[in-house]
């Protein structure tokens, strides 16, 4: 039975499965890539060769589980029709993209509605997912995973209720889930850093979305304070959560299997990488849940 799976969100410079290189240089085994350039609306045709490369070098390295983030330029819940249609084949893209090289779930963050108003935003959220499941039937175990988010602007999916909201509006719930980014919880306003607060959170995320909804978490300490709607990541215990709110996961076997990213700054050396994954690591109590690759 796997138990913890931690990585990060790793560069595709020089090939999707490079990705998988850099996440084997900091010892990881699980990794998070765009499968495009995520600034871009079109992306270069599926490199098949690429693919092989990835499929090849995955077991090699010891990557148990791979997430793509969907591109940023993406609003499904967009008023505006042109863009409402554009995002649309920019995610069936992402999933096609997902597909191709056996990556089960797609990070999504919602959209924003630009002042159509929640209820308004939600109802344009599902029903873009509705036709993308639509067009793509072959893509039915590439799950797309509704990101919770800080609550900055319009953003929606800054609350459970919010997240659950979208869902419920989905035709084929198979193909949603969700990711959990600490960050982004936080600053929506969920207390992460004492065992209680933590606690009545995970309650939450059991009662309102149901324990296996949750296939990805993103492991970020948060610049902004509680309730701050402020999406700003920064290092593991250097931020506002602070250490205490990461063991409260890290220990929780809940979660096993369930892979953890972190999403914080680094550069090319991937040295903060490692040491954000050695702090997490720390604050594991019982070192059998720890993977022998990542000791
Ligand atoms: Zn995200
Ligand atoms: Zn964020």
């Amino acid at each position: 039975m796997t138990t913890l799976r931690l990585g990060a969100h790793m560069s595709i410079a020089g090939g999707v499965s490079q990705a998988l290189d850099r996440a084997n240089q900091v010892h990881s085994n699980a990794v998070q890539v765009f499968t495009k350039n995520n600034r871009q609306w079109n992306g270069p045709p599926i490199d098949v060769a690429d693919i092989r490369r990835w499929q090849e070098q995955m077991p090699q390295f010891g990557i148990e589980y791979a997430v793509s983030h969907a591109s940023y330029l993406i609003n499904l819940a967009s008023p505006k029709d042109e863009l409402w249609e554009k995002s649309q084949r920019a995610q069936q893209d992402e999933l096609e993209r997902a597909h191709a090289y056996g990556i089960a779930h797609v990070v999504l963050h919602p959209g924003a509605h630009m002042g159509s108003g929640e209820d308004a935003g939600i109802v344009r959220v599902a029903s873009a997912l509705n036709r993308i499941h639509d067009r793509t039937p072959d893509c039915a175990d590439t799950i797309t995973c509704l990101e919770l988010m800080a609550g900055q602007g319009s953003t929606l999916g800054r609350s459970l209720e919010q997240l659950r909201a979208i869902i419920d509006q989905v035709d084929d719930a198979h193909r949603v889930g969700v990711c959990l980014d600490t960050c982004h919880a936080f600053a929506a306003g969920y207390e992460l850093r004492t065992a209680d607060g933590y606690t009545s959170f995970v309650a939450d995320v059991n009662r309102i979305l149901g324990p296996a909804t949750v296939k990805v978490w993103h492991l970020n300490d948060s610049k902004g304070g509680l309730g701050s709607h402020l999406d700003r990541h920064t290092h593991i215990g250097e931020g506002e959560i602070g250490v205490a709110g990461f063991s409260h996961i890290l220990n929780d076997p809940h979660w096993d299997g369930i892979a953890m990213l972190l999403e914080t700054p680094k550069e090319e050396t991937l040295e903060e990488d490692r040491l954000n994954l050695a702090r997490l690591i720390s604050l594991v109590d019982d070192p059998d849940r720890i993977p022998p690759g990542l000791r």
